[in-house]
């Protein structure tokens, strides 16, 4: 059976800044970068607020260059997905793609979170056409448009206060007669002049053409069903954290996100560690998945230096 001494799960900002550094550490680290290589970032475009590249970045390049950099440092990077583990003693056991078997003295979970959507064939029609999980990395390409936001908890009013500040307009779709927010968040919506709540709708399809969404088709709960016309529609209902394979031995919240110890990477197991979006319920940017890559990349060398 193969034996890694740094096994990484997950190819996203955290998982490749993982790899970048432990490779330098000289940890021979293996990243499986499972079903969707290149992360959450890979379903958008253009990336604006990444630091060092003042004209933006394409966001695909941008993880292709970081899989290229741990790569020439040394990473064994495999396509593949880790579909089971046993994190009960050290070496952990982990099998890929349900079949090669093979032995961790360390593991970094990178895992990260899907956002959720509606589940609509027209709203994964318009994907990256004007259809985004995430105001604050595609809000920028709205200014001064028509945009809505469906979601009433923090994330919403959050991303709906953010984009007011770009855009001409914004709805936020709110299938409730109340917002679950914060009320400090609630507040901050309500005094924003150009934010219009539609109370009680649903959306039954997102509308567009060639060109890309163009607006949406809502259904108030009284059965009165009438379009809006909006440039961008953006999801806020909350995202999964992909934690499920690791959820019988590591701690998570209530909404599955792993718990770490304080400012460290380190899980409730010893010699599991944990970066990016699975276990940030709050930031959820790629700088931030990458610092925290970083930051379970140290974590890992002084725990098998010990
Ligand atoms: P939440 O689960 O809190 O809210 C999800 C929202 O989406 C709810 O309004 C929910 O409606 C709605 N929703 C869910 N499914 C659907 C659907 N199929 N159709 C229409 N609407 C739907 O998720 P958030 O991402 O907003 O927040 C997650 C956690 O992160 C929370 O604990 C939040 O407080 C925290 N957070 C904190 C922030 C801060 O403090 N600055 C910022 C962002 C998040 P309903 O209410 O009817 O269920």
């Amino acid at each position: 059976m193969e034996k890694v001494r740094c096994l990484i799960i997950g190819g996203g900002p955290a998982g490749y800044t993982a790899a970048i550094y432990a490779s330098r550490a000289a940890l021979s680290p293996v990243l499986y970068e499972g079903m969707e290589p290149g992360g959450q970032l890979t379903t958008t475009t253009v990336v604006e607020n990444y630091p060092g590249f003042p004209g933006g970045v394409d966001a695909n390049a941008l993880m292709a260059d970081m899989r290229e950099q741990a790569v020439r440092l040394g990473a064994d990077i495999r396509r593949g997905a880790v579909t089971s583990v046993d994190l009960s003693e050290r070496p952990f056991k982990l099998t890929v793609d349900g079949c090669t078997e093979l032995e961790a003295e360390s593991l970094i979970i990178a895992t990260g979170a899907t956002a959720r959507y509606l589940g609509l064939p027209s709203e994964q029609k318009f994907r990256g056409l004007g259809v985004s999980a995430c105001a604050t990395c595609d809000g920028f390409f709205y200014r001064k448009k028509d945009v809505a936001v469906v979601g009433g908890g923090d994330t919403a009013c959050e991303e709906a206060t953010y984009l007011a500040g770009l855009c001409r307009k914004v709805y936020m779709i709110v299938r409730r007669d109340v917002l679950r927010a914060s009320v400090a968040m609630q507040e901050r919506v309500k005094n924003t002049p150009n934010i219009e709540i539609l109370w009680n709708c649903n959306t039954r399809e997102v509308l567009g053409d060639s060109s890309g969404v163009t607006g949406a088709r809502l259904e108030r709960k009284d059965g009165e069903v009438f379009d809006i016309a909006v440039d961008g529609f953006f999801l806020a209902i909350g995202h999964n954290p992909q934690s499920q394979l690791f959820a019988p031995w590591i701690k998570t919240d209530e909404a599955g996100y792993i718990v770490t110890d304080g400012r460290s990477s380190a899980t409730n197991v010893e010699g599991v560690f944990a970066a990016g979006d699975v276990q940030d319920p709050t930031y959820r940017q790629a700088i931030n998945a990458a610092a925290s890559g970083c930051r379970a990349a140290l974590d890992a060398e002084k725990f098998l230096k010990r």
